[in-house]
């Protein structure tokens, strides 16, 4: 203000004074010629008029120049600069001061950004930033170093690129309603690499919204878990397994163990333990050294590995003792059989550069049911307990924990040694069990039922070998001379000239698992020259349980042939309405434990009522079997039941009995004393 009071009135009177002390002066005289005295207020006024302009336009410059430099350049502040010279100082001044605090802020802020940026760029965590839409507008270092993709492939991408197609859609729908009601969403993801690894990956997703509240912007931080997730994997493998081996070790085991007890108490299902010790293996490590007991062990525990089913678990138990877990037996005589594999496993040469080693180990088994008790460590106690008497005896061989488990393990164990030859030394025959038609009383059709002539045993029943003929896959040759007889015998009587009469064959689902079932099928058939019309095909629904498409284009390829199927023991299995409707079958055979029930059994009769009322609407025939009492005859003719089979009317009996039957053209009947006894 003083400066400005000096220019406009301080330089004016010092130019008028000056002009009248110097009056010589050049510029003075021609302001005061000839005006003398009177020049004085004029040349004062031209002096501020002179010192007012010279004023504003140094000002004006000197504002515009500082809003230009202090403004940022844009035409905006331009304009404000010019435009603030224009309004008085004290504003002037006040809005230069503000425009240096807004430009104080915003170099703060953009320092801040850098650091922010810096920040981010020096962390571990993917940090992503995204529009409303989930385009990738922002990434970080750490971003692109986890998912592999660089900053410039991947801005402008839709999150999905990552996507590892491991969530199903219900995931995403539920992570995007989280993250648009809460504005939050944590968890778990597994996204895939640019590399197409899949990896698991901890995500914050954070939505930013705008000042309408509507989102703007999604920022993710995305930790890689795939670190932590090995650590953990060798955390808990260094506590269920052996180091040296590899194999579980007992903790799992008894895990393992645990856990087949609780299903097979729920499926009924045996399971086994053999516990295995080597037979003098201190001396390896006292001539040997430690280093070469551990080779063995390794290779015999790889051996273990490598020959044991993949369902059983191979245990190192400590020491040189091992435990394998066998499960979905429903026998002893599989676990005598694995325990002699085992035996001759452990028994093959070893060889250690030039040495040849040989071993052996003895084995202690226990089961469950036969075991008394059904709890892991006891069971693991009492395998324990057998495999020191077996070693006590000498080593080299198994033996069962108890004397009852051992007697029928051996009585087992000789039947299948014995089934294994009875084939070919004709030891089978065939029996035949009539059927009847309630409603007429004619004999409709015969049931083929295989025994077993053994010299060891006598005469042995199917339920004794036909699962053990299963396991051994004896089953598929037995089946196919079983069918190729029944065939035969109906043939003959054809040929003989009686009424035909259907034979039914039972197939085990086993024998679907070959692969020339059907050939045989069709060569019988041809060979034998029976209709196909009169040969029926018991399966079980067991069979359905198995690879669908191919019995289910076996059988459609059979009823093409005009093949008669039917659903053996019906009832038992996992009788499922899906499977009448979309299997080709004909009949349903009723499983003989609820026709025994009928007569004094509500649930029982009541089931009888279901199937044959489901079978009607879906037009097929029902067998009933094991009817064995008048009472249950009379329940399933007032039920509408097609045919029965069973003791009241007849045993199964050898083919002349049948053809007596024929010949006599009995109708249905109880049984008669006359039938022979079959030896
Ligand atoms: P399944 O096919 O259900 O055969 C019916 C079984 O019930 C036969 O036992 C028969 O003797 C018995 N049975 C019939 N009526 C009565 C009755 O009134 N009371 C009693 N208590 N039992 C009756 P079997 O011959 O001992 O056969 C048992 C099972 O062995 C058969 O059941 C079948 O699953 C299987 N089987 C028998 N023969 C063969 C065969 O040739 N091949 C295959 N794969 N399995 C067979
Ligand atoms: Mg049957
Ligand atoms: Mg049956």
């Amino acid at each position: 203000m003083r400066v400005r009071l000096w220019i406009f009135i301080g330089l004016p009177a010092a130019v008028t004074i000056a002009s009248h002390l110097f009056p010589g002066s050049p510029l003075l005289a021609i302001i005061q010629d000839g005006h003398g005295i009177a020049s004085v207020p004029i040349l004062f006024a031209a002096m501020m008029m002179v010192s007012w302009l010279a004023f504003r336009t140094a000002y004006s410059g000197f504002a515009l120049g500082r809003g230009i430099f202090t403004a940022g350049h844009s035409p905006e502040t331009i304009r404000k600069a010019i435009s603030r010279s224009r309004v008085s100082d004290q504003e002037r001044f006040q809005l230069i001061r503000n425009l240096r605090q807004k430009l104080k802020i915003l170099q703060e802020k953009e320092a801040e950004l850098e650091m922010l940026k810096k920040v981010l760029s020096h962390i571990d965590e993917a940090v992503v930033i995204t529009n409303a839409q989930g385009t990738i507008c922002s990434v970080n270092p750490a971003f692109c170093a986890i998912t592999g993709f660089g900053e410039n492939e991947i801005l402008g991408q839709n999150m999905r690129l990552l996507k590892s197609g491991r969530h199903d859609p219900a995931f995403y729908a539920d992570m995007w309603q989280t993250l648009l009601a809460k504005g939050l969403w944590t968890g778990n993801i597994w996204n895939q690499r640019k590399n197409g690894d899949v990896y698991p990956q901890w995500t914050v997703i954070k939505a930013i919204r705008n000042g309408g509240g509507s989102i703007r912007n999604f920022v993710g931080i995305l930790s890689d878990l795939t670190d932590i997730r090995e650590t953990e994997q060798q955390i808990e493998f260094i506590a269920h397994y052996d180091p040296l081996t590899e194999l579980p070790n007992r903790i799992l085991f008894k895990d393992r163990l645990n856990q087949a007890l609780a299903q097979s108490k729920r499926h009924k299902q045996w399971v086994g333990v053999l516990w295995l010790g080597l037979d003098r293996f201190q001396q390896v490590n006292a001539n040997g050294g430690r280093f070469l007991g551990d080779q063995v062990l390794k290779a015999l525990a790889l051996r273990l590995k490598n020959e044991m089913r993949e369902e059983d678990t191979v245990a190192r138990m400590g020491g040189d003792e091992f435990a394998i877990l066998i499960t979905h037996v429903d026998d002893l005589a599989p676990l005598g059989q694995t325990a002699e594999k085992v035996l001759t496993l452990v028994g093959r040469t070893l060889q250690f550069g030039d040495h040849s080693l040989h071993f052996s180990a003895s084995i202690g088994i226990t089961t469950f049911p036969m075991d008394p008790s059904d709890d892991a460590e006891t069971m693991l106690k009492h395998a324990e307990t057998a495999m020191k008497q077996a070693k006590d005896r000498g080593g080299n061989a198994f033996k069962f924990y108890s004397q009852q488990m051992g007697e029928v393990a051996m009585q087992r164990w000789n039947i299948e040694k014995g089934l294994k030859k009875a084939l070919e030394r004709k030891e089978f025959f065939l029996l035949y069990q009539p059927q009847f038609c309630v409603r007429t009383g004619a004999l409709t059709g015969v049931e083929a039922l295989v025994r077993w002539r053994s010299p060891q045993f006598g005469l042995v029943a199917p339920g004794q070998f036909i699962s053990l003929a299963e396991e051994s896959g004896l089953i598929v040759p037995l089946g196919e001379w079983i069918l190729g007889e029944a065939c035969i015998q109906n043939k003959l009587w054809q040929d003989a000239g009686y009424p035909p009469i259907h034979v039914a064959v039972n197939v085990s689902p086993r024998q679907f698992q070959s692969s020339n079932l059907e050939d045989h099928v069709e060569k019988v058939l041809q060979s034998t020259k029976l209709d196909p019309c009169w040969l029926e095909l018991e399966i079980t629904e067991s069979l359905f349980m198995d690879d669908q498409d191919r019995v289910m284009g076996i059988l459609n390829r059979w009823r093409e042939r005009n093949l008669m199927l039917a659903i053996d023991d019906f009832g038992t299995g996992y009788s499922s309405l899906s499977y009448l409707r979309n299997y080709p079958v004909h009949a349903l055979k009723i499983d003989r434990s609820f026709i025994t029930d009928i007569a004094h059994d509500d649930n029982s009769a009541a089931i009888v009522n279901a199937i044959l009322s489901v079978a009607r609407s879906l037009k097929l025939k029902v067998v009933a079997e094991g009817v064995a009492s008048t009472q249950q005859l009379e329940f399933l003719r007032q039920s509408g039941c097609d045919k029965v089979q069973g003791f009241l009317f007849s045993p199964p009996v050898t083919a002349d009995e049948i053809t007596r039957i024929m010949e006599e053209g009995r109708l249905i009947t109880t049984r008669t004393s006359s039938l022979p006894p079959i030896s």
